[in-house]
């Protein structure tokens, strides 16, 4: 018989997009359903950046592109670095993508080979496992605690590194857990990282607006500017400007890297669309206010939804730092009730019996816990929590 590789068997299809999909067929069914598993802002794409899309198709600017995307969306995002992180670019280290998931795609293919080690602190973004898989290298997980505030320490990064080890991801605000790590957090992980020059640091900012507190964002890069040599930033328009149908996310880092991902971009989907290469301009370019008004939003569905959720008997929530999930712990219910085998079991039970869909944590490597996404309204956040309340009391 014809056999499938066997890259394409290590690795499951996206488990977020799965629960997505599983509710939107028992919704289409007939059945009264919140999904609150989707990883993307509810609100709609701005009117100007839309208007420079529309302006794009008037114009004929529907051809290809440079793979790395048009000179003047890399001026922007140069511009975007220099203006909120601080970081100087040359357009060489620039790459476009078709989404940040392609971004860390083309990393994963440009620099691991066969039985390297990537480190990757739980729970992560469900993605970075399998596309390191489908490089035929290996993700070194290290596990964290709500206790602390699931973040790893300079210690269990140290005990993670080997000499087999080239990449390290750091996703700060993260998704799902919505924790930020602290400019002196990351000062003493750089320091780790500092002794180890064959060690690519990959930092995956793509929640960097969304965050709720007083203090700015930062990065590896600015606790630790040693490290820009061996450093990749990963950024994105998809959540910061409500544009994940558009598909365009960037990364920035040293020459010889971009370059590679580049190469493997140009062998399989070439330049990302040229008319959201505009609208991402635009984005950029543009007033930040509408940044600013989803936060404010987001800030507000937060401070409900942790609320709400610590108000459940044997539900545990921390407040998040920034993001638009909730990460709250429901080990307590699935330890107290023997019905629930685990945290999958219990997300089942949820859908089935309430209709509301969250995303069980051991997707995202931190079995017990659960990710709520609060992107829709706050009727609906109310709705929901209140129903998974009657369905555990
Ligand atoms: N990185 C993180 C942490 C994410 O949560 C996501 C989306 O869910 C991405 C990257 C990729 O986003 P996109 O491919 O829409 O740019």
């Amino acid at each position: 018989d014809v056999q499938l590789s066997d890259r394409v068997n290590s690795i499951k299809p996206s488990p977020t997009l799965a629960v997505t999909k599983r509710a939107a067929e028992l919704k289409a069914s007939g059945k009264n359903i919140i999904g609150l598993g989707a990883g993307e802002p509810d609100f709609d794409t701005p009117e100007h950046i839309k208007q420079a899309a529309i302006k794009a198709i008037n114009d004929g600017f529907t051809k290809y592109t440079a793979v790395d995307g048009t000179p003047s969306l890399k001026k922007a995002i140069i511009a975007k670095f220099n203006r909120d992180n601080g970081l100087n670019y040359e357009p060489n280290q620039i790459l476009v993508s078709s989404g940040g998931k392609q971004s860390f795609f083309n990393l994963a293919l440009a620099l691991l080979n066969s039985g390297d080690e990537a480190i990757i602190p739980a729970p992560y973004w469900v993605s970075y496992p399998d596309m390191v898989l489908i490089a035929d290298a290996k993700p070194v997980i290290i596990e964290t605690t709500q206790a602390a505030r699931f973040k790893i320490t300079p210690e269990q990064l140290e005990n993670a590194i080997t000499e087999k080890t080239r990449l390290v991801v750091l996703n700060s605000p993260s998704n799902p857990s919505g924790v930020a790590y602290t400019l002196e957090e990351l000062k003493a992980l750089g320091e780790v990282l500092k002794r180890y020059p064959n060690i690519l640091v990959a930092t995956d900012d793509m929640y960097e607006h969304i965050l709720f507190g007083d203090e700015p964002f930062c990065n590896i890069l600015n606790a630790c500017p040693e490290l820009y040599d061996q450093t990749i930033v990963l950024n994105g328009v998809s959540k910061a400007y409500s544009m994940t149908g558009w598909r365009i996310g960037y990364a920035a880092g040293p020459a010889w890297l971009i370059g590679a991902m580049t190469k493997v971009q140009s062998q399989s989907t070439s330049n990302p669309c040229s008319i959201a290469q505009v609208a991402a301009e635009a984005a950029l370019n543009g007033d930040q206010n509408c940044v600013a008004e989803m936060v404010k939003a987001f800030k507000a569905r937060h401070e409900f939804v942790v609320n709400a959720l610590n108000e459940i008997e044997g539900v545990d929530c921390i407040p998040a730092d920034g993001t638009f999930y909730a990460f709250p712990s429901f080990h307590k219910v699935i330890d107290s009730r023997p019905e629930f085998a685990d945290d999958i079991a219990l997300a089942e039970y949820l859908l089935l019996e309430t209709g509301v869909a969250l995303v069980p944590g051991s997707a995202f490597g931190a079995p017990g816990n659960m990710r709520l996404s609060f992107a829709t309204s706050m009727d609906i956040l109310e709705d929901a929590i209140s129903r998974i309340k009657k369905a555990l009391s």
